[in-house]
């Protein structure tokens, strides 16, 4: 068996970013997803649990709204880069 290599999954480092188009906000979003995980959940004899492992089996985005527009607005997917371009510059002072 020849193995592919795949790299489905996203580094931890690079969350993914999002902007609202209508008011720019770049940090308040209500996220809503769907994810099926699998964790290795290790109790001790007094029952305190850590859970462990977690995997993400099936990850489902279902909705991003911005917080201070509500559904109306559009949210747009963005890199980490144009995330930070749009954090530096500043807003049209001309
Ligand atoms: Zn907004």
């Amino acid at each position: 068996m020849s193995e592919t290599p795949t790299h489905e999954t996203e580094s931890p480092e690079s969350p993914t970013r999002y902007r609202c188009t209508a008011c720019g906000n770049l940090t308040r979003f209500d996220v809503t997803m769907t994810r099926q995980t699998r964790s290795f959940h290790h109790y001790t004899v007094g029952g305190d649990l850590s859970i462990e492992e977690t995997e993400v089996l099936v990850e489902d985005l279902e909705s991003v709204v911005c917080r201070w527009c509500g559904p109306g607005a559009a949210v747009v997917e963005i890199t980490a880069e144009a995330a930070a371009q749009a954090a530096d510059s500043p807003t049209d002072n001309a």
